[in-house]
């Protein structure tokens, strides 16, 4: 069989940079494929290298919910990047970011801009710390937070993908401050609470689970959260680095009714730039360096071109019909899961807002134990046969498939047949 331009530049890649990525989940170990190179992406589609057209339900991992290239982010970004792409001072694209960002969380009065995810969620912890004056963060199972150390036992995302249970070069005593619950499991928490409630600086969460599939939080849950770290003096971290302006144009923390003390944003909020941010209430963030004593910084953090994209993505957003979509993702969920169960095949697609994961299972989807006894050699035979049906989807069974205000009828259309079709036996 010939070598495509794919295979040769991952075989270059791979003499230059390990593994031949720079974030591993893109190297489609999970599902025993080699990677496709991307010359461009246009709305709902991306194109590679070798010319081959898909229909795009990776999104770069979340932030494009307007599509690739949209026209008014690209007018921003081309017209920032004219004016010069850093200032290492502050600009006004910053002040009008942060202002959108605040109005659209109910408990949130101030933000800072940092560059991606993880340093959100490491910062926002690092606050947490300062402000309890405890070390202890309880995180869930098959829930992602970035890299940071504290973060990576048991994480989702690339950390489940590989299977990697712990992560070397990690300090032992930083694990042991790290403390684990299964998702959905308030008994769990409970009990954690009652051993270490007072040295629990924060509880972090992903208020809809993302990172190990789609998996929804159960009737009752953060809120239960909000109420555990209330009665100990924890505060309460959402992680919305996916779900912010995806679960709603605002967080899926509005959504479900709880108000966290810290919010972790990243992804949409960029547009596609390196972008993450923390915010809550001002007296914790008052906190931060230079208006307290917390450091935190960043040489390229509220990046003109990453503000001028974040910015424009989200007036556009405002301007979208959520719930139009939403129903919409519904109808195609509800039928791919039809025509896939038609085939014989165990399988259910959780689904909410515009995210989607198909699971290769009966079983209930509460946590990531049910989550890994679904089929992943299935998946893997389903992603590869839906990528050579021009159809590019998580190359893993633990992410979650995103769909933009661009994807058409058309678009899904064609997804449900290449699923009816692709040989799955
Ligand atoms: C992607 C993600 C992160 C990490 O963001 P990066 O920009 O990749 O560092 C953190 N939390 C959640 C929930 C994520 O999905």
């Amino acid at each position: 069989m010939k070598t495509t331009r794919s295979q040769q530049l991952f075989a270059e890649a791979s003499r230059y940079i390990p593994g031949g990525v720079n974030s591993p989940v893109r190297a489609c170990r999970g599902v025993g494929c080699d990677p496709l190179f991307i010359a461009s992406g246009q709305g709902s589609h991306i194109t590679t290298v070798d010319g081959d057209t898909l229909i795009d339900y990776v999104l770069s991992w979340g932030p494009l919910l307007l599509g690739h290239a949209h026209p008014e982010v690209t007018k921003a970004v081309t017209a920032a990047a004219a004016k010069g792409t850093s200032y290492g001072a502050p600009c006004p694209d910053e002040v009008l970011l942060a202002r959108e960002v605040v109005e659209a969380f109910p408990g949130m009065d101030m933000v800072r801009m940092v560059n991606s995810g993880t340093e959100a969620a490491m910062s926002a912890l690092r606050l947490a710390r300062a402000v309890t004056g405890r070390n202890k963060v309880l995180k869930f199972i098959g829930c992602y937070h970035g890299h940071a150390d504290s973060f990576l036992a048991s994480a989702g995302s690339g950390v489940a993908t590989l299977s990697i249970p712990g992560t070397p070069g990690v300090p032992e005593a930083t694990v042991r401050d790290t403390l684990l619950a299964p998702y959905n499991d308030l008994g769990a928490v409970r009990d954690l609470f009652d051993l270490h409630g007072k040295d629990l600086a924060a509880v972090i969460v992903e208020p809809v689970a993302a990172n190990m599939g789609l998996v929804l939080p159960e009737e009752g849950f953060l809120k239960g959260l909000r109420a555990l770290c209330d009665s100990a003096g924890t505060l309460l971290i959402i992680d919305e680095v996916i779900t912010g302006f995806r679960a709603e144009y605002g967080g899926a923390q509005t959504r479900f009714g709880v108000t966290p003390d810290l919010t972790v944003l990243g992804k949409i909020i960029g547009g596609g730039l390196p972008v993450g941010a923390y915010g809550g209430k001002a007296e914790y963030m008052e906190r931060i360096a230079p208006a307290g004593d917390v450091y935190q910084a960043g040489t390229l953090s509220g990046n003109p071109l990453a503000m001028a994209a974040g910015l424009a993505t989200l007036r556009v957003l405002k301007q979208c019909d959520y719930a139009a979509l939403e129903k919409r993702v519904d109808a195609f969920a509800t039928e791919l899961e039809t025509v896939l169960r038609a085939r014989g095949l165990p399988v259910r697609v959780n689904r909410l807002a515009s995210m989607f994961t198909v699971f290769f299972t009966d079983g209930p989807l509460r946590n990531f134990d049910e989550v890994k006894s679904a089929d992943s050699a299935l998946y893997a035979r389903y992603f590869a046969e839906m990528r050579k049906n021009g159809i590019f989807l998580a190359p893993s069974p633990f992410e979650t498939g995103m769909v933009s205000f661009m994807h058409s009828e058309e678009d899904f259309a064609a997804t449900i047949k290449a699923a009816s079709r692709c040989e799955l036996g």
